[in-house]
């Protein structure tokens, strides 16, 4: 039998996948590239590049605003719905629009004016801190008697679960988390956290960033009542490609959309001069949304789709418990922590591992070892994990190239000093 702890082992384990030949389907320009950063910025579709050639010179140059009556001005919708399928929300409930954190902002104000009388915001401190800065800055809008609690993590890597369940209360109006957490890639129980913040009569509000398109859920079945999400990280979307929000439909007619505009107009070309919101979800868009990057985000989605999120997770927690394995060999001696919780059912779709000099580590892989995954302060090294093309093989390589960076100290060429985008 092969040894589980060589490269022969890891080809082995690449041959028996059955979505290997997603790979072929990506522009993988650098094959030498170990490319573990999926979770930030999603590898582009070669059926991007094809749709973006035919949007630029036949719908922009040769249709020109015809092509807005040719599908753009139902894209939102129509490209919204196929993230439904793959996080298992109706039609209708889920469109694309604006940045994540715009969309939370939209999402939490509306249901914060749904519930007068309740005055506080539950979230944790392993959210996204841009998510923090909204809410506080939904609290400023809305008057000192708001106000956000943020539950404290036992140790930086799981949820506080039961701190949360005891937190949330008939004051509660929105308890709003990572569904998988940027740091640790933890992932909360939807379906249970969100039955916490019912029983209490608060609404919750999921970020999905991490999570679409890395691990299995099912919107509908867990109640969830509000979500946001981005679209350039495991769903392939392109560099700042706009975001998603998702409103439960028999919520729909009892939230307003805070940003109205045009876009959310009952009848947007009657240019009448009062607001007369639209029905069903279009009423949460604002303003014109930005055609090229929008169109981008489909062909991404249909990869995942024709994949199935099934089988995308079994791979993704054979791929991530892989790595696990070959960190308790070769570099739980080194220095490193593993900041991922073990069990898989809490896992998403990247490993983080801390280590005193993780960015100086970080540095070495970028640069000497053709292995790119990235830095989160103060001391975490995060490899992403994107089942549709990283290999077993690269797993092995990646976590080789960290034995020796570390064993032969490559790292302190490098100097302390972060870069602007890390
Ligand atoms: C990446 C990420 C975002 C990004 O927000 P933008 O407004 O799209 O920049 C928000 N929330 C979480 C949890 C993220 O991981």
């Amino acid at each position: 039998m092969t040894d589980r702890f060589s490269r022969e082992y890891a080809q082995s384990l690449d041959q028996q996948d059955e979505l290997a030949s997603f790979r072929s389907r990506f522009v993988v320009e650098d094959p030498g590239l170990i490319y573990l950063d999926g979770n930030s910025l999603g590898r582009l579709p070669k059926a991007t590049v094809d749709l973006m050639r035919n949007v630029t010179e036949h719908q922009w140059g040769g249709r020109l605003i015809r092509s807005w009556n040719e599908g753009w001005i139902e894209a939102p919708a129509r490209i919204g719905n196929k993230i439904g399928q793959l996080l298992g929300a109706q039609p209708g409930e889920i469109t694309i629009a604006d940045s994540t954190t715009v969309n939370l902002y939209k999402l939490a104000l509306a249901a914060l004016r749904a519930q007068p009388g309740r005055h506080k915001i539950i979230t944790d401190d392993l959210n996204f801190p841009s998510d923090l800065y909204a809410l506080q800055g939904i609290c400023a809008l809305l008057g000192p008697e708001y106000h956000v609690q943020v539950v404290s993590s036992p140790d930086g890597i799981h949820g506080p679960v039961d701190t949360l369940a005891a937190a949330i209360d008939d004051d509660t109006a929105l308890v709003t988390l990572s569904h998988v957490v940027f740091k640790s890639a933890y992932t909360y129980d939807m379906a249970a956290i969100t039955e916490l913040a019912h029983c209490q009569g608060a609404l919750l509000l999921w970020d999905l960033s991490h999570a679409a398109g890395s691990v299995d859920m099912n919107l509908g079945r867990a109640h969830t009542d509000l979500a946001i999400g981005c679209t350039y990280k495991y769903l392939n979307g392109g560099p700042g490609a706009p975001a998603f929000l998702y409103v439960r439909q028999d919520l729909q007619p009892l939230l307003t959309n805070p940003i109205q505009g045009w876009m959310g107009q009952a009848n947007m070309f009657d240019f009448g001069l009062h607001y007369a919101r639209a029905e069903g979800l279009s009423h949460f868009l604002t303003g014109t949304p930005p055609i090229l990057s929008t169109l981008a985000i489909e062909p991404g989605i249909e990869l995942l789709l024709e994949a199935g999120m099934a089988q995308l997770r079994k791979k993704s927690l054979q791929q991530t418990a892989y790595f696990i394995e070959l960190y308790d060999r070769e570099l739980a001696s080194l220095g490193f922590s593993l900041n991922t919780p073990r069990d898989g059912d809490l896992r998403g779709s990247h490993i983080s591992l801390g280590h005193p000099d993780a960015w100086r580590i970080d540095q070495a892989l970028i640069n000497d070892m053709q292995v790119l995954p990235d830095f989160r302060k103060p001391d975490n090294i995060r490899f992403g994990i994107t089942p549709l093309y990283t290999s077993f093989e690269e797993i092995y390589e990646a976590v080789m190239c960290t034995k020796r960076v570390v064993e032969e100290q490559l790292h302190l060429h490098y100097s302390q000093e972060n870069a602007k985008v890390t």
